[in-house]
């Protein structure tokens, strides 16, 4: 396919490939140029858990593009945003929170990393600038992302340009320390003196293969950055809005954390638009009228669009009137007893599952074969994405039984019969 587009994540091979043109949306599809309906089985790039076409997510944004389609937040507001930050800090464990908005997960990311290094500097603090996240961790592609996630398949050719002065190891849990915190704690306590803030992708590390690890580590990882004086990021970027069958992933921690990231879901993919959830505690340190200008000098040309913000409150709307978190744990559930039976073909390495991501891992000798599963399955009228050797279901949370029960019966099928002599 000949075009002028600089695709995000596509390799030249496949470039040579017929890309689908997709043209339209509806429910879980996703229709291109020839007629063909795609299943959205990655909910294009984990945003959609709604799925395409959601009437009241289209009124809302029709109705907005109408009255005003953009007003600025520096010195100003609108209806529509002072609406979605208050709703966003009920949303929270505590709700005294402030919100930064963006327009995608990387630039919540960045305003939570900034927000966190010029806490200390406004307390009085500055030698505390370390930023770390965890091994394999991704939280975006901006070089300030890339210093805190790195994910060594993707990132290689920017090593020497961004500064890792250390790394929360992926937590290995061992029969005495069950949850595998035990290394991160080490890394913490090591470097306090210096840490501004950890941050993480809530039990799971989507782009480094779907990894999972427990809440345990994640409670863990509260208490010892409290104790030691560092503040806690979750970027929920991927996970949030009812993905790992809570609301929030850190939910299943039982934690409050200083800072929260979310994106994608937030506008059920209708819209760019994120937001990073601060404690008043450390926003209140960004007044100008102490002895020094401690304001937040940050934004986005588009923070708190008002049609993103439409978008975001007709979602979170319509997550709470169809119950959507507790309807995908209900889900997550069934599709973990359909997939199960896959573990008993000798190609599979390991199954794993988190609310509604059914995850199945591939061996390593199976990588040659990626390709022509993906493509298989696309011909079937599924759009995989995996990772490595990693396909995993990441459906709009909307699927019915019946669409999600094919999905999987398709991958069982496709991986089976890839490994059937020729
Ligand atoms: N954080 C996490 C955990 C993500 O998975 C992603 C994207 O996949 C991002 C941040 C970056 O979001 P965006 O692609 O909207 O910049």
């Amino acid at each position: 396919m000949k075009n002028k587009i600089f695709h995000p994540y596509t390799t030249f091979s496949e470039l040579k490939t017929e890309l689908p043109n997709i043209v339209r949306g509806e429910g879980i599809y996703l229709f291109d140029d020839q007629g063909n309906r795609f299943v959205d089985i990655v909910s294009s790039w984990w945003a959609c858990a709604l799925g395409h076409g959601h009437p009241k997510v289209v009124k809302a944004i029709q109705e907005q593009a109408a009255v005003l389609q953009h007003s600025i937040t520096g010195s100003m507001t609108h209806p529509n945003v002072l609406a979605l930050a208050e709703r966003l800090a009920n949303l929270m464990p505590t709700p005294e929170r402030h919100s930064v908005f963006a327009s995608d997960g990387c630039s919540a990311v960045e305003a939570a990393l900034k927000i966190a290094v010029q806490y200390w500097y406004n307390i009085g603090r500055p030698e505390k600038t370390w930023l770390i996240g965890m091994d394999q961790g991704y939280h975006g592609d901006s070089l300030g992302a890339l210093s805190v996630g790195f994910v060594d398949g993707f990132h290689e050719p920017y090593r020497k340009t961004v500064n890792h002065p250390a790394k929360l190891p992926f937590p290995v849990p061992t029969a005495s320390d069950p949850d595998g915190f035990e290394p991160s704690r080490k890394v913490i306590e090591q470097h306090a003196e210096k840490l501004a803030a950890v941050i993480v992708e809530p039990l799971c590390l989507g782009s480094a293969g779907m990894k999972i690890y427990s809440a345990g580590y994640l409670k863990k990882l509260a208490d010892c950055c409290a104790v030691n004086e560092v503040l806690l990021i979750i970027d929920e970027v991927a996970m949030g809005f009812g993905r790992t069958g809570k609301r929030f992933a850190f939910n299943h921690a039982g934690i409050d954390p200083d800072m929260v990231c979310v994106g994608k879901a937030l506008t059920a993919g209708y819209m760019p638009l994120s937001a990073c959830i601060v404690k008043d505690r450390i926003y209140n340190t960004f007044s100008d009228e102490g002895e020094k200008d401690c304001t937040f000098y940050h934004g986005n040309t588009y923070a708190g669009h008002p049609i993103g913000c439409a978008a975001a409150l007709a979602a979170l709307d319509i997550y709470e009137a169809e119950d959507t978190v507790a309807r995908a744990a209900e889900m997550a559930e069934k599709m973990k007893q359909w997939m199960l039976p896959m573990a008993a073909m000798n190609c599979v390495k390991e199954l794993r599952f988190l609310g509604m991501i059914g995850i199945v891992e591939l061996k390593a000798e199976m990588k040659p074969k990626v390709p022509r599963i993906k493509q298989a399955l696309k011909e079937q009228g599924y759009l995989f994405r995996p990772l490595g050797t990693t396909f995993y279901l990441m459906p709009p949370l909307v699927i019915s039984d019946e669409e999600l029960h094919a999905a999987v019966d398709a991958l069982h099928q496709t991986v089976r019969s890839s490994t059937a002599p020729e």
